[in-house]
């Protein structure tokens, strides 16, 4: 698979495991989302480094696409995650 054809594969199978996390009963959710969600936004933000697309860097289950800077102005983060980015909490321990 090329990559662009990686970038669609993996952003379907979020999508598709983000459906069956929320039609999914209570109880099961959390393992859902362990299933069938995290493991292919790990998958998807691996591939779109390699494509050399910006990922956000405030949280590792993040697929959004990065439109701000974290707090330490250094990374691309979402909006919602840009008081957490991991890379300057690694750099700061
Ligand atoms: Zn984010
Ligand atoms: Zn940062």
């Amino acid at each position: 698979m090329s990559l662009d054809q990686q970038l669609r594969y993996y952003e379907e199978r979020v999508k598709e495991g983000e459906k069956a996390h929320s039609e999914a009963a209570p109880g099961i959710k959390q393992h859902v989302y362990e299933s069938k969600v995290s493991p292919y936004k790990a998958i998807l933000r691996q591939v779109r480094l390699k494509a050399g697309l910006l990922i956000c860097w405030g949280d590792v289950g993040c697929d959004a696409y990065p439109d701000s800077k974290c707090a330490g102005g250094q990374h691309e983060t979402c909006e919602e995650h840009t008081h957490s980015c991991f890379l300057c909490v690694r750099q700061s321990t």
